[in-house]
């Protein structure tokens, strides 16, 4: 059995014992009635929960399943479905229009996968090193 899917760029690593999470035996997941109820709890401005700015209720975490009981509830994404930069990308584009991913930290989830200077041990840790410095900066470069 291979450790990552064919033609992957994101390896899942787990949180509890640091190791590579092969397919069909983890998930990126977070509890989303958690964050749900981190979301009705927070005071609202015109209608609409405002967690702009404040630390995340919920963290979104890697594991494999025998690591640690994900809850039946939990929003879990299979690590072989999150393999890819642009299956992640997927996901992101699928996440932040739902409002409970607001009380979530995806965002930092995400960038600690980007930068290797701030991964953490655990999570999803790009195949080929990133490194954004040597990167040509487009940004004020056009016309
Ligand atoms: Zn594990």
């Amino acid at each position: 059995m291979t450790t990552v899917p064919k033609n992957a760029d994101l390896q899942a690593v787990c949180d509890i014992c640091l190791q590579a999470i092969r397919p069909g035996e983890g998930a990126v997941w977070a509890d989303q009635d958690a964050a749900w109820q981190a979301v009705w709890a927070t005071p609202t401005t015109s209608g609409r929960a405002c967690l702009a700015g404040q630390p995340a209720a919920v963290e979104w975490q890697t594991d494999h399943t025998v690591c640690v009981e994900i809850p039946g509830d939990a929003f879990t994404i299979p690590v072989e479905e999150i393999s890819r930069w642009s299956s992640a990308l997927h996901w992101t584009a699928h996440l932040i229009s739902q409002r409970w991913v607001e009380a979530t930290d995806w965002s930092e989830y995400l960038l600690r996968s980007l930068d290797p200077q701030h991964q953490t041990p655990g999570g999803l840790h790009p195949l080929q090193p990133q490194d954004r410095e040597s990167e040509p900066c487009l940004i004020g470069n056009w016309p």
